[in-house]
């Protein structure tokens, strides 16, 4: 798509410069704009790519027991499968080949993973924010996508096994207990 646009754009700019050499202003607008598009492009392009080589690194640090991309210390069975630290203290074998555990850290994959954007593990609840392993704990403290118990449960209203995103609350109340909302008043700060 983008080699199209790089074409098109040539063809037009060595047409347009027969018609616009009679006015030089024209000419070199267009070339800047010409200039500035072709930048564009390459940015575009150079993100692109940067983004496909993380999504196939995020891939090599995924768990295969938790499904979550692992964060250091990363171990290996002896046939070199990785696992995260916390699925290797529940589970006794290696849960590709069954085989037994070392006590061997994958340093190369560790060093990967340093320099890795992690994605939130609340993702699945809408957030799209990627963070470096120093700063995703942090962000996944007072992420906005944790998913929140249903109130009454607190309060001792009731039992509800429901759990959602805290800008989903005062729907979900709308919705599943209305009769509490009218007995306080439909007002959120007694919820
Ligand atoms: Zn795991
Ligand atoms: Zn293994
Ligand atoms: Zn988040
Ligand atoms: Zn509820």
């Amino acid at each position: 798509m983008s080699a199209y646009i790089a074409t098109r754009l040539s063809h037009q700019s060595h047409s347009c410069k027969i018609h616009c050499s009679e006015n030089p202003q024209i000419y070199n607008s267009l070339y800047f704009q010409k200039k500035k598009i072709m930048a564009h492009l390459m940015v575009m392009g150079a993100l692109h790519a940067f983004n496909s080589v993380q999504q196939i690194l995020l891939s090599e640090l995924e768990c295969p027991v938790c499904m979550e991309y692992m964060k250091p210390p990363i171990t290996l069975c002896v046939n070199g499968h990785n696992i995260c630290n916390t699925c290797k203290q529940k589970i006794p074998h290696c849960p590709t080949c069954e085989q037994q555990f070392l006590n061997t850290r994958n340093v190369a994959l560790e060093k990967v993973a340093i320099e890795l954007n992690y994605p939130c593990v609340y993702r699945k609840y809408g957030c799209s924010e990627t963070y470096k392993l120093d700063f995703i704990g942090k962000h996944q403290d007072r992420c906005q996508y944790i998913p929140q118990p249903c109130p009454v449960n607190k309060l001792n209203l009731g039992t509800c096994t429901w759990t959602g995103i805290s800008s989903s609350i005062m729907s979900h109340l709308n919705h599943k207990h209305k009769n509490l909302l009218y007995y306080y008043g439909n007002n959120s700060d007694c919820l």
